[in-house]
């Protein structure tokens, strides 16, 4: 096992690693920026760094700064946890060449899973379901028509590189296909670097549907079943819940399974996520893999009993998974509240300060994922979440009324917090009844 770990992160997971790492009886340091300097975790870590400026670039997405402090401290090992570098092929090819273990998959996994159209090719072959759609990239008008031709519109053109909603176009018929393909490969070279595009058919009602899956270096992978993320707005999950409600277990079941396939076939080692969306049908297809933990990991772990987390340290290190597929057994109901510095009754407006009051929640099936203490300055430099509320129940309607009774008793002042959106949602009768679509929170928002 690891002697001493480098985390490459911020807030809550930074938080989150350092318990993990504590546990499993490694030596933890930390990183911060200068708008960091006072963050209450940095007093838990072995040894806090400070990387440079409150800029990303200056500091959490800065590779040289990162690696120096890895090197300075003599950490066996860097956790990227999720977001800055955490998915950049590069950071982890540097890592190996200074002979530092990043936690999570080989570089060479991460690229081939990253590429969408790489990623849809290798899933083709190990049978998850995808969309309807090109091969691969595709090189120009006539092309993308005849693609169009086979599976019919709606359809969407997106970057092979894309990433955060970014570089998606939605086509509604021939004259809108052909006017936007050229435009779609310029926009995706300019941003991504890459002008790859490809299409497929588009999904007017969708749920987003994903599976949690892990694997080690002997070959190994399993699935801790799916995650239903679909309430979002402008494609950031807000609320996520374990198991996805109301759909057929059965079909769960062999698309959880699929997920594993995909990431024993790109020998992947590490936590990643399989992404789908569920038609009305409950057909499902990929949409893409990410290739790191996730925010809502904590779901999983409620249902599954697994700290991911630690498994992802674990795995880095050579060892094999502890279970197989057939242990992993769901139990309960899970579901999680982003918490965000944001003005929900004004349009979202970021509210950065400093909280004088935090009162958070507690008792039977409650946690609270969370970097926060009274006194702590919000600052203005990063995203938004302030925490993680997580609660679990013997089932979903238990599982609502006790998040609603936590998030009752959550007092956070005097910024601003989505903490009254999730309120009304646990009381909305279409969450109640489960399986809203994805454009659902935006459409009852207006
Ligand atoms: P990114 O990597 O930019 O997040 P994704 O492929 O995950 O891109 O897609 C982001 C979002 O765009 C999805 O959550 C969904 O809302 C929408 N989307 C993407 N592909 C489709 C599709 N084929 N049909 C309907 N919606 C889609």
């Amino acid at each position: 096992m690891f002697r001493r770990v480098l985390i490459a992160n911020r807030g809550e997971i930074a938080l989150r690693i350092l318990r993990a790492c504590h546990e499993l009886g490694i030596e933890v340091v930390c990183v911060y920026s200068d708008a960091d300097r006072d963050a209450p975790y940095l007093r838990l870590a072995d040894r806090a760094i400070c990387i440079g400026g409150a800029p990303a670039k200056d500091s959490y997405l800065n590779i040289s700064r990162i690696i120096s402090a890895a090197e300075i401290a003599d950490v066996d090992a860097i956790h990227p946890g999720y977001g800055f570098l955490a998915e950049r092929a590069d950071f982890a090819e540097v890592c190996r060449d200074c002979k530092v273990e990043f936690i999570g998959p080989s570089p060479e996994a991460m690229r081939l899973l990253g590429d969408k159209v790489d990623a849809k090719k290798t899933a083709k072959a190990a049978k998850v379901p995808i969309f309807p759609g090109s091969d691969g990239a595709i090189e120009d008008e006539d092309e993308a028509v005849e693609v169009a031709a086979k599976i019919g519109y709606p359809l969407i053109i997106k970057a092979a590189a894309g990433g955060g909603g970014r570089g998606m176009r939605v086509c509604r018929n021939e004259a809108s296909l052909r006017s936007n393909i050229r435009g779609a490969q310029q926009e995706a070279l300019a941003a991504f670097g890459n002008g790859a595009v490809f299409i497929e058919k588009f999904l007017e009602r969708a749920r987003h549907v994903e599976v949690q899956v892990i694997g080690d270096k002997h070959g190994h992978a399993v699935h801790l079943f799916e995650r239903d993320c679909s309430l979002q707005r402008r494609h950031q999950k807000i609320i996520e819940e374990a198991p996805a409600p109301g759909v057929d277990r059965k079909k769960l079941n062999a698309v959880c399974e699929s997920a594993a396939r995909l990431i024993k076939a790109a020998q992947y080692a590490g936590a990643a996520t399989v992404e789908f969306l569920m038609d009305d049908e409950q057909n499902f297809s990929m949409l893409e893999v990410n290739t790191r933990v996730q925010v809502e990991h904590p779901v999983t772990e409620m249902v599954t009993g697994t700290d991911i987390v630690k498994l992802s340290i674990q795995v880095a290190a050579g060892e094999p998974l502890p279970f197989r597929q057939r242990d992993v057994r769901l139990s309960g109901h899970a579901i999680e509240c982003r918490i965000n510095a944001e003005d929900p009754d004004r349009n979202f407006m970021p509210s950065a300060g400093t909280i004088t009051t935090w009162h958070p929640p507690g008792g039977p099936g409650v946690r609270l994922d969370s970097h926060v203490v009274t006194g702590y300055r919000v600052p203005p430099n990063y995203d938004s979440m302030v925490g993680k509320l997580i609660v679990h129940a013997e089932d979903r309607v238990s599982c609502i009324r006790r998040m609603e009774r936590s998030l009752h008793e959550f007092e956070v002042g005097p910024i601003k917090t989505t903490i009254p959106l999730h309120r009304r949602l646990m009381q909305d009768a279409a969450f109640e009844h489960g399986g809203v679509d994805i454009h659902y929170l935006e459409r009852t928002l207006k």
